[in-house]
Protein backbone atom coordinates (compact mmCIF):
# COMPACT_ATOMS: atom_id res chain seq x y z
CA UNK A 1 0.00 0.00 0.00
CA UNK A 2 1.29 3.67 -1.33
CA UNK A 3 1.72 5.49 1.86
CA UNK A 4 2.21 9.33 1.38
CA UNK A 5 5.95 10.64 2.17
CA UNK A 6 5.58 13.36 4.96
CA UNK A 7 7.96 16.23 5.99
CA UNK A 8 7.88 17.73 8.65
CA UNK A 9 9.49 21.07 10.40
CA UNK A 10 9.78 21.15 13.59
CA UNK A 11 11.05 24.68 14.71
CA UNK A 12 11.47 24.29 18.51
CA UNK A 13 11.36 27.41 20.20
CA UNK A 14 12.32 29.70 17.32
CA UNK A 15 11.24 32.40 15.71
CA UNK A 16 8.84 35.49 16.05
CA UNK A 17 5.23 35.66 13.86
CA UNK A 18 6.91 37.95 11.43
CA UNK A 19 9.81 35.83 10.85
CA UNK A 20 7.56 32.39 10.36
CA UNK A 21 5.09 34.56 8.21
CA UNK A 22 8.23 35.89 6.19
CA UNK A 23 9.45 31.86 6.10
CA UNK A 24 6.04 30.97 4.98
CA UNK A 25 5.76 33.43 2.15
CA UNK A 26 9.25 32.12 0.90
CA UNK A 27 8.16 28.69 1.07
CA UNK A 28 4.89 28.55 -0.56
CA UNK A 29 4.68 26.98 -4.04
CA UNK A 30 8.19 25.56 -3.51
CA UNK A 31 7.30 23.64 -0.40
CA UNK A 32 4.31 21.86 -2.23
CA UNK A 33 5.13 19.27 -3.83
CA UNK A 34 2.51 16.83 -5.62
CA UNK A 35 2.87 13.00 -3.56
CA UNK A 36 3.98 15.07 -0.31
CA UNK A 37 2.77 16.52 2.15
CA UNK A 38 4.28 19.52 3.92
CA UNK A 39 3.86 19.99 7.50
CA UNK A 40 5.14 23.22 9.89
CA UNK A 41 5.05 22.38 13.30
CA UNK A 42 5.67 26.13 14.96
CA UNK A 43 5.48 27.62 18.26
CA UNK A 44 2.07 28.20 19.86
CA UNK A 45 2.63 32.03 18.97
CA UNK A 46 2.93 31.85 15.61
CA UNK A 47 0.04 29.29 15.00
CA UNK A 48 -2.61 31.85 14.30
CA UNK A 49 -0.75 34.24 11.38
CA UNK A 50 0.33 30.62 10.15
CA UNK A 51 -3.00 29.20 9.37
CA UNK A 52 -4.38 32.18 7.92
CA UNK A 53 -0.79 32.08 5.43
CA UNK A 54 -1.86 28.75 5.15
CA UNK A 55 -5.07 28.88 3.25
CA UNK A 56 -5.24 27.69 0.12
CA UNK A 57 -1.87 26.05 0.01
CA UNK A 58 -0.57 22.59 0.44
CA UNK A 59 1.05 23.01 3.49
CA UNK A 60 -0.45 22.22 6.70
CA UNK A 61 0.37 23.54 10.21
CA UNK A 62 1.14 22.12 13.43
CA UNK A 63 1.84 22.67 17.13
CA UNK A 64 4.98 20.80 18.75
CA UNK A 65 2.60 19.98 22.06
CA UNK A 66 -0.94 20.33 23.28
CA UNK A 67 -2.30 19.34 27.22
CA UNK A 68 -4.29 16.19 27.13
CA UNK A 69 -7.12 18.43 29.11
CA UNK A 70 -9.77 19.80 27.31
CA UNK A 71 -9.12 22.79 29.58
CA UNK A 72 -8.94 23.83 33.40
CA UNK A 73 -6.51 25.03 35.94
CA UNK A 74 -3.35 24.49 33.81
CA UNK A 75 -1.18 27.68 33.88
CA UNK A 76 0.88 28.06 30.69
CA UNK A 77 -0.61 25.50 28.70
CA UNK A 78 -2.30 24.39 25.65
CA UNK A 79 -4.98 22.32 25.04
CA UNK A 80 -6.41 20.43 21.19
CA UNK A 81 -9.60 22.31 21.73
CA UNK A 82 -7.70 25.63 20.77
CA UNK A 83 -5.38 24.16 18.91
CA UNK A 84 -8.71 22.64 16.77
CA UNK A 85 -10.20 25.78 16.76
CA UNK A 86 -7.68 27.47 15.26
CA UNK A 87 -7.25 25.06 12.31
CA UNK A 88 -4.04 23.35 13.15
CA UNK A 89 -4.14 19.78 11.97
CA UNK A 90 -1.00 18.43 13.63
CA UNK A 91 0.70 18.45 16.46
CA UNK A 92 4.07 16.55 17.57
CA UNK A 93 3.32 14.68 20.68
CA UNK A 94 6.50 13.16 22.95
CA UNK A 95 9.38 14.79 21.46
CA UNK A 96 12.68 14.23 23.46
CA UNK A 97 13.01 17.09 24.47
CA UNK A 98 9.29 17.23 25.93
CA UNK A 99 10.44 13.92 27.50
CA UNK A 100 13.84 15.19 29.17
CA UNK A 101 12.96 18.36 30.02
CA UNK A 102 9.40 18.80 30.89
CA UNK A 103 8.80 15.06 32.42
CA UNK A 104 6.84 13.47 29.64
CA UNK A 105 6.21 9.70 30.66
CA UNK A 106 4.81 7.03 28.10
CA UNK A 107 1.40 8.01 30.20
CA UNK A 108 1.33 11.37 29.66
CA UNK A 109 2.50 11.38 25.89
CA UNK A 110 -0.27 8.43 25.52
CA UNK A 111 -3.03 10.73 27.03
CA UNK A 112 -2.03 13.93 24.44
CA UNK A 113 -1.98 11.40 21.91
CA UNK A 114 -5.65 9.98 22.71
CA UNK A 115 -6.46 14.02 23.08
CA UNK A 116 -4.86 14.55 20.01
CA UNK A 117 -7.63 12.21 18.21
CA UNK A 118 -10.48 13.67 20.32
CA UNK A 119 -9.95 17.54 18.80
CA UNK A 120 -9.29 15.95 14.72
CA UNK A 121 -5.59 16.70 15.15
CA UNK A 122 -2.96 14.08 13.65
CA UNK A 123 -0.38 13.03 16.65
CA UNK A 124 3.07 12.94 15.16
CA UNK A 125 3.99 10.67 17.70
CA UNK A 126 8.07 10.54 18.71
CA UNK A 127 9.66 7.62 20.11
CA UNK A 128 13.56 6.73 20.13
CA UNK A 129 16.67 5.93 22.53
CA UNK A 130 19.05 7.80 24.31
CA UNK A 131 22.96 7.15 23.28
CA UNK A 132 23.61 4.97 26.72
CA UNK A 133 20.78 2.65 25.64
CA UNK A 134 21.61 2.12 21.92
CA UNK A 135 25.38 1.18 23.20
CA UNK A 136 23.15 -1.39 25.70
CA UNK A 137 21.57 -2.85 22.86
CA UNK A 138 18.63 -1.26 24.08
CA UNK A 139 16.92 0.79 21.01
CA UNK A 140 14.76 -2.02 19.53
CA UNK A 141 13.23 -2.69 22.98
CA UNK A 142 12.82 1.38 23.86
CA UNK A 143 11.10 1.79 21.11
CA UNK A 144 8.89 -1.10 21.50
CA UNK A 145 7.96 0.21 24.76
CA UNK A 146 7.58 3.76 23.72
CA UNK A 147 5.27 2.52 20.61
CA UNK A 148 2.97 0.46 22.49
CA UNK A 149 2.64 3.25 25.46
CA UNK A 150 1.97 6.63 22.82
CA UNK A 151 -0.45 3.89 21.43
CA UNK A 152 -2.33 2.61 23.87
CA UNK A 153 -6.05 2.10 23.67
CA UNK A 154 -6.42 3.78 20.01
CA UNK A 155 -8.09 2.14 17.51
CA UNK A 156 -6.91 0.40 14.42
CA UNK A 157 -8.06 3.26 12.66
CA UNK A 158 -6.57 5.82 14.36
CA UNK A 159 -3.40 4.18 14.90
CA UNK A 160 -3.11 3.84 11.47
CA UNK A 161 -3.23 7.61 10.42
CA UNK A 162 -0.76 8.16 13.71
CA UNK A 163 2.30 9.87 12.16
CA UNK A 164 5.75 8.00 14.53
CA UNK A 165 8.66 9.42 14.36
CA UNK A 166 11.76 7.53 15.33
CA UNK A 167 14.09 10.09 16.79
CA UNK A 168 17.53 8.08 17.99
CA UNK A 169 18.27 11.08 20.73
CA UNK A 170 21.76 11.18 19.91
CA UNK A 171 21.22 12.30 16.29
CA UNK A 172 19.29 15.35 17.39
CA UNK A 173 20.80 18.36 16.73
CA UNK A 174 23.98 17.04 16.79
CA UNK A 175 25.02 17.01 13.06
CA UNK A 176 25.75 12.48 14.06
CA UNK A 177 22.39 10.90 11.78
CA UNK A 178 21.76 7.32 11.57
CA UNK A 179 22.71 5.42 8.56
CA UNK A 180 19.45 5.35 6.45
CA UNK A 181 20.46 1.76 6.98
CA UNK A 182 20.33 1.20 10.50
CA UNK A 183 17.30 3.79 10.67
CA UNK A 184 15.49 1.46 8.30
CA UNK A 185 16.70 -1.69 10.67
CA UNK A 186 14.97 -0.05 13.29
CA UNK A 187 11.98 1.73 11.85
CA UNK A 188 10.66 -1.71 9.81
CA UNK A 189 10.89 -3.00 13.68
CA UNK A 190 8.66 -0.58 15.04
CA UNK A 191 6.44 -1.05 12.13
CA UNK A 192 6.57 -4.75 13.09
CA UNK A 193 5.57 -3.41 16.99
CA UNK A 194 2.37 -1.79 15.14
CA UNK A 195 1.62 -5.24 13.39
CA UNK A 196 2.06 -6.85 16.61
CA UNK A 197 -0.54 -4.40 18.22
CA UNK A 198 -3.32 -4.34 15.25
CA UNK A 199 -2.52 -6.11 12.00
CA UNK A 200 -0.56 -5.98 9.12
CA UNK A 201 -2.94 -3.31 7.25
CA UNK A 202 -2.98 -0.84 10.22
CA UNK A 203 1.07 -1.94 9.83
CA UNK A 204 1.53 -1.33 6.34
CA UNK A 205 -0.87 2.23 6.81
CA UNK A 206 0.62 3.77 9.42
CA UNK A 207 3.46 6.77 7.93
CA UNK A 208 6.73 6.74 10.15
CA UNK A 209 9.26 9.53 10.15
CA UNK A 210 12.89 9.48 10.47
CA UNK A 211 14.18 12.09 12.65
CA UNK A 212 17.77 13.41 13.85
CA UNK A 213 20.48 15.65 11.94
CA UNK A 214 17.93 15.17 8.79
CA UNK A 215 19.26 18.04 6.35
CA UNK A 216 18.89 18.33 1.99
CA UNK A 217 22.18 16.46 1.39
CA UNK A 218 20.53 13.35 3.61
CA UNK A 219 17.34 13.39 2.87
CA UNK A 220 17.14 11.07 -0.09
CA UNK A 221 19.05 8.43 1.54
CA UNK A 222 16.19 8.13 4.20
CA UNK A 223 13.75 8.26 1.86
CA UNK A 224 15.39 5.65 -0.73
CA UNK A 225 14.34 3.28 2.00
CA UNK A 226 11.19 1.00 2.11
CA UNK A 227 10.06 1.65 5.60
CA UNK A 228 11.24 5.03 6.28
CA UNK A 229 8.23 7.47 5.15
CA UNK A 230 9.57 11.19 5.48
CA UNK A 231 11.18 12.83 8.43
CA UNK A 232 10.72 15.12 11.31
CA UNK A 233 13.68 17.98 10.77
CA UNK A 234 14.49 20.67 13.32
CA UNK A 235 17.79 22.55 12.09
CA UNK A 236 17.55 22.20 8.65
CA UNK A 237 13.60 23.37 8.82
CA UNK A 238 14.24 26.81 9.72
CA UNK A 239 15.69 28.15 6.45
CA UNK A 240 13.47 28.48 3.41
CA UNK A 241 15.68 26.94 0.55
CA UNK A 242 16.42 24.17 2.84
CA UNK A 243 12.63 23.73 4.04
CA UNK A 244 12.30 23.31 -0.19
CA UNK A 245 14.82 21.03 -0.60
CA UNK A 246 13.67 18.73 1.84
CA UNK A 247 10.23 18.71 1.00
CA UNK A 248 11.63 17.65 -3.17
CA UNK A 249 13.96 15.43 -1.47
CA UNK A 250 11.61 13.39 -0.43
CA UNK A 251 9.40 12.89 -3.94
P1 LIG B 1 17.35 18.07 14.14
O1 LIG B 1 16.08 17.88 15.11
O2 LIG B 1 16.85 17.89 12.75
O3 LIG B 1 17.83 19.49 14.43
O4 LIG B 1 18.36 17.04 14.54
C1 LIG B 1 15.13 16.89 14.87
C2 LIG B 1 14.06 16.94 15.92
O5 LIG B 1 14.36 17.20 17.09
O6 LIG B 1 12.85 16.71 15.62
Amino acid sequence: MARTPIIAGNWKMFKTVSEAVSFFNEVKGGAEVDGVESVICAPFTNLPALVEAAKGTKIAIGAQNLHFEDNGAYTGEISGVMLADLGVKYVIVGHSERRAYFGETDEIVNKKVVAAFKHGLTPILCVGEKLEEREAGETKNVCKVQTEGGLKGLSAEQAAKTVIAYEPIWAIGTGKSSTAGDAEDVIAYIREVVASLYDQATADAVRIQYGGSVKPANVQEYMGQANIDGALVGGASLEPASYIALVEGAK
